[in-house]
């Protein structure tokens, strides 16, 4: 088996859930006593977040390219970035690394296409709704056309993301908010949902939607199953 690399703590409620994810995947595929072989790079989630409304995505690049180098040195077989927002700097962690980078991007397009939805909604942190690293990732090599909320939804998913889930407080009014967002989107055309940001299966899932749900977390979670089970 090999040794999943997990850059985390952005924030740790997720990268809780990847660790979990991960242990169940490979329990359920080796079965007995199996579990997986990680190796986690944790940070304070607060000094990325700080870099990240400074807009020193520079500075940011060159933490998680740090954290990419010491998982390979530390054994690692893939690096695993288990948020969303910070492939904005996928180019940088890759530059740093000889190992495999699970694209959480593009393991959501596959599995969106594999649902047969054409027009998902992305549902996410405002950089990832509003910079192109991930719309356009999912347009120009997928050929997915995903649509994003109005500026009053995507504000408060930002909110939502930052000021609950990454905090470990999950609201039903927020839940309920959400599903306005997600309702909106629908009448305008929406076919699935994307849960672009690896805390929103904190509140959200398939029970409470009606077309496919689409959790990045889980998807990117079995992927990296996948490629440990492979070997
Ligand atoms: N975990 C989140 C994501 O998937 C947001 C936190 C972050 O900025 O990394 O985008």
């Amino acid at each position: 088996m090999r040794t999943i690399g997990l850059i985390g703590g952005m924030s740790w409620e997720s990268t809780a859930i990847y660790y979990r994810l991960v242990n169940e995947g490979v329990r359920e595929r080796a079965g007995g006593l199996h579990s997986a072989r990680v190796l986690l790079w944790s940070f304070d989630f607060d000094e990325i977040a700080r870099m990240q409304t400074a807009g020193d995505w520079a500075g940011a690049g060159a933490a998680l390219a740090g954290a990419a180098h010491a998982l390979e040195r530390g054994g690692a077989d893939v690096v695993v970035l288990c948020t969303n927002t910070m492939h904005k700097v996928a180019d940088a962690i890759a530059a740093a690394t000889d190992l495999p980078f699970l694209h959480l991007a593009d393991v959501t397009a596959a599995a969106i296409k594999a649902a047969g939805c054409r027009r998902p909604l992305l549902l996410a942190t405002r950089y990832t709704m509003e910079d192109d690293f991930y719309v356009g990732r999912l347009r120009e090599r997928h050929g997915i056309d995903a649509m994003v909320p109005d500026a009053e939804g995507r504000t408060l998913v930002h909110g939502v993301i930052y000021d609950e889930l990454c905090r470990g407080v999950v609201r039903d009014a927020s839940r309920q908010a959400l599903l306005g967002v997600v309702a909106r989107a629908r009448s305008q055309g929406a076919d699935g949902v994307i849960l672009g940001c690896t805390e929103l299966g904190m509140i959200l899932g398939q029970g409470d939607c009606q077309e496919p749900v689409l959790d990045t977390t889980a998807l990117h979670a079995a992927a990296a199953v996948d490629f440990a089970l492979a070997a």
